[in-house]
């Protein structure tokens, strides 16, 4: 029992950079309970598939690759992941635009995906995760207790990856990064049962204009509720 509730499986679903991962680990940290960033997951493969250059396209190669690598995700101090890709820490590396430009392909190989979903399933067997990706409510825990449809406006989605890249050292321009963003969504609600959907039961969370604790304080009142 933490913050009055019982130990929830909770999932949040949305497109890229609507602010799922900053909210999903605060939540996660004011709970007690453990933050999976699957995103994450996908990003260390696709790193290791350039780093051996493997092409994006070539699916029975990158199924191969996710057979042969092992990626754990940690517990960071503040709350987030740390992620080791076949042991070695890749935490800040698979934020590159180098790997964003390709996840998105590579996470839609089958096999690779169902390595991943495997480990993602057993990390949020006992209860007490949240769980942030794509497919997380629909797909990996269609039991959850709690779903969440995190989202808001592409222009605000580009300005705040602009500004966590700059922060991060990368180069970015705004119109850049707004046409990726809108190619990566066009990918990731085309992946058939994988594909980003808004569910009838999920909890849509807007957080265009909204900080970040506001968003937070909105998700820890519907997870108190029973
Ligand atoms: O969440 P993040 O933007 O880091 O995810 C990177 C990419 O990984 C997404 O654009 C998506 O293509 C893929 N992904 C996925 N399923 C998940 C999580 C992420 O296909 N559960």
């Amino acid at each position: 029992m933490t913050d009055g509730t019982r130990e929830l499986v909770i999932a949040m679903d949305g497109p890229a950079g609507a602010g799922k991962s900053t909210v999903a680990r605060i939540v996660a940290n004011r709970l007690g309970y453990l933050y999976i960033d699957t995103g994450a997951m996908y990003r260390a493969l696709a790193l290791k598939a350039l780093r051996l250059g493997i092409p994006e396209t070539d699916a029975a190669a990158l199924a191969d690759l996710a057979d042969a690598t092992e990626v754990e995700l940690q517990r960071a101090p503040d709350g987030g992941n740390r992620v080791l890709l076949d042991g070695e820490d890749v935490t800040a590396e698979i934020r590159s635009p180098a790997v964003s430009a390709v996840v998105s392909q590579v996470s839609a190989v089958p096999r690779l995906r169902q390595r991943l979903i495997e480990v993602q399933r057993s990390m949020a067997r006992a209860g007490g995760v949240v769980m942030d990706g794509r497919d997380i409510g629909s797909y990996v825990l269609p039991d959850a207790d709690r779903k969440f449809y995190i989202t808001a406006s592409l222009q605000e989605r580009a300005r705040r990856r602009v500004a966590q890249l700059r922060a991060e050292g990368h180069e970015a321009d705004l119109a850049a990064v707004e046409a990726e963003i809108a190619r990566r969504d066009e990918q990731d609600m085309n992946k058939g049962v994988h594909s980003l959907v808004q569910l009838p039961e999920s909890i849509v969370i807007d957080t265009t204009g909204k900080r970040v604790d506001e968003v937070v304080e909105e998700i820890l009142r519907h997870c108190r509720r029973t």
